[in-house]
C-alpha cells in the first residue's frame, strides 16, 4: 500500500460552485418565522440585516449549485485547496483497522474554516454598497476571519467578542485589531441589549447569544452597516461546502469513500460544510454514509435539546428558527471550546437529524483534550479545542473498529488549529481542566423558561 499521506488538489480542480443541499432534501426545512408577524420569513425581511445575496441563498430551496463569485474564488486560492490527510500515525497509535482521514482546514493564515464564509459575506456586502460590517465572535476565530475579509474588501468591521473568551484568548482580540477591526467585550454597555443584560446580571460572562444581539442591534441602527454571522445560518453552511466538495475529490484520489463523516458542532457550519456534499450521495445515490456531529456534553442541543422554534440570540432580535435548542437563554459552561458554546443548531442539520439522517454525540471536555493531545503527538498538529471534539468522536469510532475488526473509512474535519488556545492545553496538562455535567432538570427548566 502506498504510504502517501496528503492528497492535494491542483488550483484548477478547486470547485467553482457551492452545494445547496436544501434543493435535494425530500423534507425541506420548516421556514424561519418573523418574530413580530409570525409569518414565514421573506428575503425582504432579512435584507435590512444581511447582504441581499446572502438572504437569497438563505431561503433558496431550488438551486442545488450556486456559483462562487470569481473574485472570491481568486481569494480562496490564497489558501485552497486544503490538504486531505490519511492519519496513519494516529491509526497506528490506536491500533485500529479503521482508515482515518482528516480534512485540514487549519492551514490558512487565520487558522480555521471561518475564512471560507467571511470572504463571500464581505464580498457581497461590498458589491451592495455597504461600508461597515458588524459581527459576534466567541473564541475569536470568526472575528479574526471577518476582520481580515473586511480589510480585503475595504470595509470597517466592529466585532463583539464574548467576554469570557476575550479573557481566555486575548491574542485573538489582538489579531482582530491588527486587521483594523474595533473589538468590544459582550455584554457591553454600548448597546441597549448589552445594557439590559448587564442590568439583569452584572456578572454575565457573555455568550454567542449576547454577542449576536449586540451586533444585530448595531447593524440595524447604523446606516450602510450589515451584520454577518459565522455559523448557524444556511448561507454560511453553503459557503463551507467547499470543504466537502474538495474532500470528495480527494477521497477519490485516495481510492476510498467515507463510511463516516464527523465534525465538531457549534452552530453547524463546518459540520454542514464537510457533510452536505457526501449527504448528497445518501439522498440521491443510495450511499449509506453515517454523519456524526460532535458537540460538548455541557452544551448538548443535538443530543438532549428540543426541536422547536427558538430565537438565535439572547435578546430575541433574530427570526425564530426551527431547530434543536436548549433555549435561547441557555448559559453554557465556560469550556475552552468557545466556538461550541451555542444554544441552538443550524436549521438544515436540525431537519436532517429530525429525519434520522444524521446524529449527534456529546463529548466531555476531558475526553476532547485526551484526543487532542493524542492527535498532536501523532500527527504533529495542535488542534483547536473545538476540533478536539471531532477527533474524540473519530477516536471513539476507530476504537469500536478494534472490537469489530471492521476497516471503516472515517473522515473528519479538522476545523482549526489551537496555537492561540495554549492556555487550555496548559490547564489540561497541569490537571486543572474539569468536565461540566448538566442534569436533565437543568435542561428542562431552561427550555420551560424560554
Ligand atoms: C467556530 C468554530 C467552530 C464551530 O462553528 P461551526 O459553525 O459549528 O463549525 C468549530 N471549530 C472551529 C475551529 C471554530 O473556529
Amino acid at each position: 500500500m502506498s504510504k502517501q499521506k496528503r492528497f492535494i488538489l491542483q488550483e484548477s480542480e478547486i470547485p467553482t460552485q457551492w452545494y445547496n443541499i436544501q434543493a435535494d432534501m425530500k423534507t425541506k426545512p420548516m421556514p424561519p418565522i418573523h418574530p413580530a408577524t409570525r409569518e414565514p420569513l421573506k428575503v425582504e425581511d432579512l435584507a435590512h440585516i444581511f447582504p441581499l445575496e446572502c438572504c437569497k441563498q438563505e431561503l433558496d430551496t431550488e438551486h442545488a449549485w450556486i456559483d462562487i463569485p470569481e473574485d472570491v474564488l481568486e481569494k480562496y486560492k490564497y489558501y485552497r485547496a486544503t490538504p486531505l490527510v490519511r492519519a496513519y500515525a494516529l491509526e497506528e497509535a490506536l491500533g485500529t483497522p479503521a482508515h482515518i482521514y482528516f480534512k485540514n482546514e487549519s492551514v490558512n493564515p487565520l487558522g480555521s474554516h471561518k475564512i471560507n464564509s467571511a470572504l463571500p459575506q464581505c464580498y457581497y456586502a461590498k458589491q451592495e454598497g455597504t461600508t461597515n460590517v458588524t459581527t459576534e465572535t466567541g473564541a475569536g476565530q470568526w472575528g479574526a476571519a471577518l476582520s481580515y475579509a473586511a480589510k480585503v474588501y475595504g470595509l470597517e468591521a466592529a466585532v463583539y467578542q464574548v467576554k469570557i473568551s476575550m479573557r481566555q484568548k486575548p491574542y485573538r482580540s489582538s489579531i482582530m485589531r491588527t486587521f483594523g477591526a474595533t473589538v468590544e467585550g459582550s455584554p457591553s454597555m454600548s448597546t441597549r441589549a448589552g445594557k439590559d443584560i448587564i442590568t439583569a446580571d452584572p456578572n454575565h460572562q457573555g455568550s454567542l447569544g449576547t454577542a449576536i444581539s449586540e451586533a444585530v442591534e448595531l447593524a440595524t441602527t447604523t446606516p450602510n452597516c450589515k451584520y454577518t454571522l459565522g455559523s448557524v445560518l444556511n448561507h454560511v453552511a453553503l459557503h463551507q461546502t467547499i470543504i466537502g466538495l474538495e474532500a470528495e475529490k480527494q477521497m477519490a484520489m485516495a481510492g476510498e469513500y467515507p463510511d463516516m463523516v464527523i465534525a465538531c458542532f457549534g452552530g453547524g457550519s463546518n459540520f454542514g460544510g464537510i457533510a452536505f456534499p457526501f449527504m448528497r450521495h445518501n439522498l440521491l445515490d443510495g450511499k449509506q454514509t453515517e454523519f456524526i456531529a460532535a458537540e460538548p456534553n455541557s452544551c448538548p442541543k443535538l443530543t438532549r435539546g428540543e426541536f422547536r422554534y427558538d430565537f438565535g440570540d439572547e435578546a430575541g432580535y433574530t427570526p425564530l428558527l426551527p431547530m434543536f435548542t436548549l433555549g435561547h437563554n441557555f448559559r453554557p459552561a465556560n469550556i475552552h471550546a468557545g466556538g461550541l458554546r451555542y444554544h441552538g443548531a443550524g436549521v438544515i442539520v436540525s431537519q436532517l437529524i429530525k429525519d434520522g439522517l444524521m446524529h449527534g454525540v456529546d463529548i466531555p471536555q476531558l475526553e476532547s483534550f485526551d484526543a487532542g493531545i493524542l492527535f498532536s503527538r501523532t500527527e504533529g498538529i495542535i488542534p483547536a479545542p473545538e476540533s478536539c471534539h471531532a477527533i474524540a468522536a473519530a477516536v471513539r469510532e476507530a476504537k469500536k473498529c478494534i472490537e469489530t475488526g471492521e476497516e471503516k473509512v472515517i473522515l473528519f474535519n479538522l476545523s482549526g488549529h489551537g496555537l492561540i488556545d495554549m492556555t487550555a492545553y496548559d490547564s489540561y496538562l497541569s490537571g486543572d481542566l474539569t468536565n461540566y455535567n448538566i442534569s436533565d432538570e437543568e435542561i428542562k427548566k431552561n427550555l420551560e423558561e424560554c
